[in-house]
């Protein structure tokens, strides 16, 4: 198998297997029980909250584990709301991630006014247009750090000092930026950020969120005391563990990670574009995560392609793989290409650190080019 698709899930790592192991196996208790084998685990979970904090130069006291990134994002915008209840506008952009632009759609429905920012046909958005946007009633801009479909990176310091000038809370998507570039948050007027487990070698089901020590919070999920009151629910040590050594993992590697992989990526991307007529790069080639590649065949059907490819062995995807199953053209790419709306004919390749060696780059892009010239015969 040949899985380039890093931006969907990653593989667990060894070592964070290793790491979780034991919570599985022996320590399997109750972290909210009054007994050590269970209250031992406090200390356990906060070892994990260091390494999460450290990924992103946060105190540890300002992360919240959560039950994915999803639940992260959604208690983001939660919390800014209720913070700021005369407040009924939010700002988000048309390239978000589902589990913004549902969760928005959803309070739109419930009477709040939203404004989905547009992006240009390379996937950047112009902080001017935040500026004009904002009025005296918007409570929360909640903005990517890097788009899982196209990598393209929004300008989130920019972003930042806007927001903290005219009053307004920010909320920060990095489940695609963390672990795959630096960050710190000590350094940005960033309120909330979103980070998920498994875009980082740990597995599904646990996520994280940054609250800046000044910033309003309020649960989004009411329950026990854990989580220092902040998110109710017993918690997944094991996962909790796993996402920590992960965290700790993709600091020590972030420049290995954007060296080795960059590379291997564009010699992968410049394979697939001088060799395919009419294949163009969705995306700022350079203001865009290092793993990252979308590229659109005209005049290709990339359901067919990805079946194709799948029959290859080579797992990829034409978007995000939460909305796989959709029949509609991705609004990532209709945002930037007006005139693809009706077409599905993106592939996004993602890479991670397991690609090592360039001449299996060469190897990758041909199966790559075999299910493109396959394709093409089924269609005609
Ligand atoms: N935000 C972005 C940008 C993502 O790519 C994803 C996952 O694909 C999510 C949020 C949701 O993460 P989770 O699967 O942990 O809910």
């Amino acid at each position: 198998m040949i899985y380039l698709d890093h931006n969907a899930t990653t593989p667990v790592l060894p070592e964070v297997f290793e790491a979780m192991k034991p919570f599985f196996t022996d320590r399997w208790g109750n972290p909210s029980s009054s007994y050590r084998f269970g209250s031992e685990l406090k200390g356990t979970i906060e070892t994990a909250r260091g390494q999460v904090a450290e990924l992103i130069d946060a105190r540890p006291s300002e992360v919240v584990f959560t039950g994915n990134a999803t639940e992260a994002n959604n208690s983001a915008i939660h919390a800014a709301l209720k913070a700021n209840p005369t407040k009924r506008h939010i700002i988000t952009s048309q390239v978000e991630h589902s589990s913004v632009l549902n969760y928005c759609m959803a309070l739109e429905k419930d009477g709040l006014r939203v404004t989905y920012l547009p992006v240009d046909r390379e996937g950047l958005l112009n902080v001017a247009d935040l500026e004009a946007a904002i009025t005296d009633d918007t409570a929360v801009a909640s903005l990517m750090w890097a788009n899982n479909e196209t990598g393209v990176l929004f300008p989130v310091a920019d972003i930042a000092r806007v927001c903290k000038s005219r009053g307004v809370l920010f909320h920060c998507d990095a489940v695609q930026a963390a672990g795959k570039l630096p960050i710190d948050v000590s350094k940005l007027a960033v309120d909330y950020l979103s980070m998920t487990g498994h875009k980082l070698g740990a597995p599904k089901g646990v996520g994280a969120l940054y609250v800046h020590r000044k910033a309003p919070f309020s649960p989004y999920l009411y329950g026990g005391h854990q989580e220092r009151g902040q998110r109710g629910g017993t918690e997944n040590v094991a996962l909790i563990v796993g996402f920590g050594k992960a965290a700790e993992l993709a600091k020590a590697n972030i420049s290995a990670f954007e060296d080795t992989v960059r590379s291997l990526r564009d010699s992968l991307e410049e394979g697939i574009l001088s060799a395919v007529p009419d294949a163009e790069l969705n995306g700022h080639k350079s203001k865009r995560l290092s793993n990252t590649s979308s590229i659109a065949f005209r005049g290709v059907d990339s359901d067919a392609l990805l079946m194709l490819l799948d029959q290859e062995g080579v797992c990829a995807s034409s978007g995000s793989a939460c909305l796989a199953d959709s029949p509609d053209a991705s609004h990532v790419i209709t945002a930037m290409k007006p005139e693809l709306h009706d077409e599905r004919n993106t592939l996004r390749l993602s890479l991670g650190m397991e690609h090592t060696a360039s001449s299996e780059t060469w190897w990758l892009a041909a199966f790559v080019l075999r299910g493109f010239a396959a394709s093409h015969e089924m269609e005609a």
